[in-house]
């Protein structure tokens, strides 16, 4: 006898939402969807939910949509907003929008989809913690809640996208207790209420340290503020944005030894600097083949490229508009903003101040600087065992997932979205994507590869549903 399909999906940010928007448009038959989502606003997950519109996405609006077979549908969208109206889309598609913009678009996706999905569709949306999942007799699993009654899915998507940052090692770990860390920089809470007298530091030195800058500069902040990396690589701007290089795609194979790669692009970069332009459009070339490079790579040679090229990688890959960029320099070169390279090794309050100690790689000696405030900027945490996430540390401890070899994530079957378990199999009803599987594909944390995930992880779903009737 054939049965509603009940397909949970735990986390509601742009991959949860967007895998059940794909389950809405394309069900052909009856199907039950539960998007379960706490400790973040449904649909627009930390990203997408800034406190100012002075955070910018860091994608061209071209390359936003939500769906991969319908590329313009972003920009249309903006297009169609009447403080948008008067701009070409040729021009539109070129520009780095607010990311809370993009949250509004994410949100009328949802609510259009809604309107128009098949009545027997039945779709709702639970504010809720899932604190664990229990494997059942007949393969369907049961998701507990941490305030509501557990319910019992045929098929479990764990959407769990961004954790908070991993507070970096350093002797006085009872530190990050302190009500003067911040160990979360996308809430507004890290930028405000900030004393008149002391500086701030920054832990970091990407993109969310230039959104905190932002943010702190916002609040009317005068003072110092430092920012530390081990590698104090600086941000770079899109100098070069707009630009299509195809020399490298046509120089790529199918399976390359790291270095020789690495050789193949610096070749490349040399020769498009011969005509005054920047590296940007070389490494912008290699997107579309990152994960497929990426998996081409033995796990020496991705171990090899995080201990040696992840952080140049980083910063040639994540670059800002060249207005915020400037604004970054101009911050620099006026003294407010300082970058240090260096490793932190404590952290100490006293009376009235906090004592940040550091070793400056630079000038090779140890130093300490006086704040009143530190703000982690060192990025999301994705390993399963580290995660704040107390769900995926759960389901690892009980070998229900499992971390992939290098221990960035969720070790996945990447063709099905199945997670392998301890034992090295796949259970057949639990699904994850996104940050989950960074270890696995390495470029999977934007939605230009997001989307692709959402849409194909949404037909291995219902192809399931179809098969088990
Ligand atoms: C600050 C920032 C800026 C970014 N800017 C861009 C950009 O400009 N362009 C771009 O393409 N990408 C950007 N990204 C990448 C971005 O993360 C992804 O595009 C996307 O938002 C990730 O969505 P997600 O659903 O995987 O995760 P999230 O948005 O993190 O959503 C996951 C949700 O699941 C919830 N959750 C987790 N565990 C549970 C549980 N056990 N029970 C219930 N709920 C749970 C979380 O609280 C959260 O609400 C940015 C990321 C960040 C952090």
């Amino acid at each position: 006898m054939s049965y509603t399909k009940h397909i949970v999906i735990i986390g509601g940010g742009f991959c949860g939402s967007i895998t059940a928007v794909n389950l809405m448009k394309n069900a052909n038959s009856p199907l039950k969807i539960t998007v379960v989502n706490s400790g973040g606003p449904f649909i627009l997950g930390v990203a997408f939910n800034s406190y100012t519109s002075n955070h910018l996405l860091n994608v061209a609006a071209a390359n936003m949509s939500a769906f991969p077979d319908d590329m313009a549908h972003y920009v249309n969208w903006v297009k169609g907003k009447k403080e948008y109206s008067e701009y070409e889309t040729e021009l539109l598609s070129k520009t780095f929008l607010p990311r809370n913009l993009f949250g509004e678009y994410l949100r009328d996706t949802w609510e259009t989809t809604m309107a128009s999905k098949r009545s027997d569709v039945e779709v709702n949306v639970v504010e809720d913690y899932v604190t664990d999942l229990e494997l059942m007799q007949n393969n369907s699993v049961k998701v507990l809640l941490k305030s509501g009654s557990p319910l019992i899915a045929n098929y479990v998507v764990l959407a769990t996208g961004n954790s908070l940052p991993r507070n970096p090692h350093i002797a006085n770990m009872g530190y990050y207790a302190s009500p003067t860390y911040f160990r979360n920089p996308w809430n507004i809470n890290s930028v405000s209420n900030l004393k008149p007298e002391g500086d701030v530091l920054i832990i970091g030195n990407g993109l969310t340290m230039v959104d905190t800058v932002t943010g702190l500069l916002e609040q009317g902040f005068k003072n110092k503020i430092y920012s530390l990396s081990t590698h104090g690589f600086g941000v770079l701007p899109h100098r070069h944005f707009g630009i299509t290089y195809t020399g490298l795609a046509k120089e790529l194979q199918t399976r390359y030894e790291l270095y020789r790669l690495v050789g193949i692009v610096n070749k490349h970069i040399k020769k498009v600097r011969k005509l005054g332009i920047s590296a940007g459009p070389v490494i912008d070339s290699l997107r579309p083949y990152s994960q497929r490079i990426w998996e081409s790579l033995t796990l020496e040679e991705k171990k090899k490229f995080l201990s040696r090229l992840r952080h140049l990688w980083g910063v040639a890959r994540h670059r800002l508009p060249v207005f915020v960029y400037d604004l970054i320099q101009k911050l620099r070169l006026d003294g407010q903003l300082i970058v240090h390279e260096g490793k932190l090794t404590n952290i100490t309050e006293q009376e009235n101040e906090v004592i940040v100690s550091f070793y400056n790689s630079k000038e090779k000696d140890n130093e300490s600087i006086s704040v009143q405030r530190v703000i982690n900027c060192t990025g999301p945490e994705t390993s399963i065992f580290k995660t704040l996430n107390p769900l995926l540390k759960k389901l690892a401890e009980k070998g229900i997932i499992s971390s992939d070899p290098l221990e960035l994530g969720i070790n996945t079957d990447i063709k099905t979205f199945k997670v392998i378990n301890k034992e090295g199999d796949s259970f057949g009803n639990i699904f994850t994507l996104g940050t989950n599987l960074k270890g696995l594909l390495w470029e999977t944390i934007a939605v230009p590869e997001l989307r692709i995930q959402c849409k194909q992880l949404s037909k291995v779903l219902l192809e399931a549903c179809e098969k088990d009737k």
